[in-house]
C-alpha cells in the first residue's frame, strides 16, 4: 500500500477514531449536550466507559453496542461510521497516494461527520 504503509495504517486509524467522534456528537449534539464534557458514560447506569467501550470496532465486537455493566444499548454507537472513515481514509491512499491522499481521506470523513450529525439533527426535530 504505497511508500509509507505505517503511515498510512495510523492514518487509516486515526479515522476510525475520528468516526467515533463523529457517533458521540451525532449522539449529543442533537441533545443539545457539549461533545467534549462529561465523559462518555451510559446512559442507564452512569458507568463511564472505559477505553475498551471506546475503541472503535473492536470496541462494539466485544460489548456488542451494550453496557458491560447493565446490558442497555450505548448511545446510538454504531462500527459502520467508524468502518466507513476508516476505509474512505484507506480509499484515498491507495488511490491518490499519501500526498494528497491523506488530505482528501481527512475531507471525506470531516463531510461524513457533518453530514450524519445533520441527519441526526433533522431526525431530532422531525419528532
Ligand atoms: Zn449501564
Amino acid at each position: 500500500m504505497g511508500p509509507a504503509p505505517f503511515l498510512s495504517a495510523y492514518l487509516v486509524l486515526v479515522c476510525l477514531m475520528l468516526g467515533s467522534f463523529i457517533n458521540l456528537a451525532a449522539d449529543r449534539v442533537p441533545r443539545g449536550e457539549s461533545i467534549v464534557r462529561p465523559r462518555s458514560h451510559c446512559r442507564s447506569c452512569g458507568r463511564v466507559l472505559t477505553v475498551v467501550d471506546l475503541l472503535p470496532v473492536a470496541g462494539y465486537l466485544l460489548r456488542r453496542g451494550r453496557c458491560a455493566t447493565c446490558g442497555s444499548r450505548i448511545g446510538r454507537t454504531s462500527p459502520v461510521v467508524e468502518i466507513v472513515s476508516g476505509a474512505c481514509m484507506l480509499a484515498m491512499l491507495v488511490w491518490l497516494g499519501l500526498w494528497p491522499g491523506a488530505i482528501a481521506g481527512l475531507a471525506l470523513v470531516a463531510l461524513l461527520g457533518f453530514s450524519v450529525t445533520g441527519l441526526a439533527l433533522r431526525r431530532r426535530r422531525a419528532r
